[in-house]
């Protein structure tokens, strides 16, 4: 589709053209985000990342088509100033970067917030390479910088989007809801089965953590307390405010490989887990049996839901979006067999003797690591503000990832492989 100026939203108003300021542009999403607005839409992106690998493909070369319409600022949120400049839109001007008029823009400012839990002054940072510290691993190891990247590190944000009248988007995260109220059920019970007891709605679930030495749940928390000040930013002051919920987002330039563009000791999400294993031949580890739930949405699918959000603030502002894919649903360990199924088949490679080995969760993440049993997202609030469904299978989202996955890095991971051996 070609970015049109015709274009209308879901009530058939003409859609205007945006600023939004995009905090976390370089990370998953954010390259995804940026992706879809530049080549669909004819919104202005400032780009807010300490690293910019992802969307390098966006930024050069100049003769680009949407070349003027977005700009990396590379700053780290913690302790820049220029943060509040960015959101007010009144520091634009950079002398290395030359920007169109905005005075001529309708101007209204969204601040789209999806930093991760991500150490910046830490060992990640100098690897120089996209670190993507978003993972439980770090949530039980690295409390600290977990709670103050999704928690501290993001009031300002807030704070500067209240005090401007500027619209918030932010991203949480279906963690918030914890573990499911069936988990604490008998094994035995009927009640397992009965949607009333795992289906996670964000009007009426309650949240549901672990202890305080399950520290695993520090992120869920941090983020429950983001989502609540914002909540009440909206109610007491009038902050225009849209929360997502992410429900296992997956595809293409998520996180990150092992030893190639993160550090070897990294321990990614389930996804480059279960592809670096596959990309190097080894077993895929099942953490604790592989028996705890998640339901997958494909990238693609996940990002047209952000965008009807960013474009329909009267359907979209006040509201908490459940996003995700309830048709998606596999165990761990069904995730590990399909996507050696996949694998083997876009790579050509036969799949190895033993595909699986389990590992407890406390060798693979250390102490405090606890999880959430089953993830289901209710959908009834985005289907019926937005008309937003997903529509991609588990198989045909692993199918165009691995894809990406095997292009990418199967001859770097040959070659790191090879390396010792040659030395
Ligand atoms: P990501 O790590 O790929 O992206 C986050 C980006 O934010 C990174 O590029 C990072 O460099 C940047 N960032 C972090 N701290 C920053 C700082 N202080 N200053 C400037 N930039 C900073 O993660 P993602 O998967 O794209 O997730 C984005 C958001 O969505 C996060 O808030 C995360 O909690 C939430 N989320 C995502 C998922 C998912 O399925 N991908 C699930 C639940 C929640
Ligand atoms: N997991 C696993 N092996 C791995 C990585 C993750 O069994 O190599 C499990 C993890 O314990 C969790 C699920 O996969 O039950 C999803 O983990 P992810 O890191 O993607 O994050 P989560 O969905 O828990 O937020």
């Amino acid at each position: 589709m070609s970015a049109s100026s015709a274009r209308v939203d879901l009530d058939g108003n003409p859609i205007k053209p945006l600023t939004i300021c995009m905090i976390g542009a370089g990370g998953f999403i954010g390259s995804h985000l940026c992706e879809k607005l530049m080549s669909e839409t004819q919104h202005t992106v400032l780009a807010v990342d300490v690293y910019n690998d992802k969307i390098k493909h966006l930024l050069e070369p100049d003769s680009l088509p949407w070349a003027g319409r977005i700009q990396f600022h590379r700053l780290n949120i913690k302790n820049d100033s220029r943060l509040e400049g960015l959101i007010k839109c009144s520091d634009l001007v950079k002398p290395h970067i030359t920007f169109p008029d905005l005075s001529s823009l309708q101007f209204v400012s969204l601040c789209v917030f999806v930093p991760f839990a991500i150490d910046l002054s830490g060992s990640a940072f100098s690897y120089g390479k996209s670190s993507a510290i978003c993972t439980p691993a770090d949530y039980n190891t690295r409390p600290l910088d977990t709670i103050y990247s999704n928690f501290i590190d993001a009031l300002p944000v807030v704070k500067y989007c209240s005090e401007n009248n500027k619209r918030l988007i932010h991203f949480s995260t279906c963690e918030v809801y914890g573990k499911t109220i069936g988990s604490f059920l008998p094994q035995d019970s009927p009640l397992r089965q009965d949607p009333a007891y795992y289906i996670l709605k964000e009007d009426t679930s309650p949240c549901i953590f672990g202890s305080i030495e399950k520290q695993r749940w520090s992120y869920a928390c941090a983020k429950q307390l983001i989502e609540r000040l914002i909540y009440a930013e909206g109610a007491e002051n009038g902050l225009e405010f849209t929360i997502v919920r992410p429900f296992n987002w997956i595809g293409p330039r998520m996180d990150f490989i092992p030893g190639i563009d993160g550090p070897s000791e990294g321990v990614p999400r389930v996804l480059a887990c279960f592809s670096n294993n596959l990309l190097r031949r080894e077993p895929l580890k099942l953490v604790d049996g592989g028996e705890s739930q998640r339901t997958f949405v494909y990238i693609k699918d996940a990002i047209e839901a952000v965008h009807l959000m960013i474009e329909n603030p009267a359907r979209a502002n006040g509201h908490i979006f459940n996003v995700g894919n309830p048709n998606n649903e596999v165990t761990v360990r069904q995730l590990a067999e399909m996507m050696t199924e996949v694998y083997a088949k876009v790579s050509g490679e036969d799949s190895i003797e033993t595909p699986t080995i389990d590992v407890s969760s406390k060798e693979f993440y250390g102490e405090g690591y606890d999880d959430s049993d089953k993830r289901i997202p209710d959908m009834t609030i985005i289907n019926k503000q937005l008309g937003w469904d997903p529509k991609t299978s588990l198989w045909d989202l692993l199918e165009s990832t691995l894809t990406y996955q095997h292009r990418t890095y199967a001859e770097a991971v040959r070659q790191s492989i090879a390396k010792p051996l040659a030395n």
